[in-house]
This record gives C-alpha cells, structure tokens and sequence, in this order.
C-alpha cells in the first residue's frame, strides 16, 4: 500500500508546522527528512536516508531503510528496501523543507 502524503496537511498558511498530534508528528518529521535529504542530492537517483522503516509509526518493527528518490517537479517517491512499505510526497516545493530552493537562491 503506498501511503500518500501532501505536505501541506501539516502547515499553516505560513509554511509552519501546525500544533499536530503525537502520530502525526511522527509522520511529519519522517516524511520532512526525506524532503531535505532528497532536495539536499537532488542529482541522485536514488537518495539513502538516514530512517529506518519503522520510524514512520508506532508498531511497526521492520529494521529496513528507507530511500527516496525524486520523481517529478511535485512529487517525491519513497521505499523500504526491506518490505512493501512506500509512499509518495506532495507539495513539498518551496517549503522550509526544500533545500533546493535556497541553493537557487
Ligand atoms: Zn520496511
């Protein structure tokens, strides 16, 4: 099952992050590493990140890792290399997490 997450579900108008509760906060610093590490080697194919599959929730306990790659202007992919477990991420450009943005700049 691919898990799709639109980054701007955890911001407020300003880019912020909304006051979340603890499981989706869980989610959010997950899904905002893979944004900094794969915007961060934006020339990669294929990124390591520096998570392990079972930081995305509670009771989850696959050791794998994760990578992630970026696919389009909009969207980022990710994947354990261990199980089933991958997922997407939206609307991640121009936001505190895109790395890209500020080497542009
Ligand atoms: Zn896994």
């Amino acid at each position: 099952m691919t898990l799709k997450v639109d980054l701007k579900q955890f911001l407020d108008e300003n880019g912020n992050e909304l006051a979340l509760t603890a499981q989706a906060r869980t989610v959010f610093n997950f899904i905002s590493k893979i944004v900094l590490a794969v915007t961060e080697q934006i020339a990669q194919p294929l990124v390591e990140i520096d998570l392990k599959c079972a930081t995305r929730a509670e009771n989850l306990n696959c050791e794998g890792s994760i990578e992630a790659s970026y696919q389009t202007q909009n969207l980022i992919h990710w994947q354990c290399d261990c199980c089933e477990a991958n997922g997407s991420i939206s609307n991640w450009k121009f936001s505190k997490w895109d790395k890209q943005l500020r080497v542009l700049h």
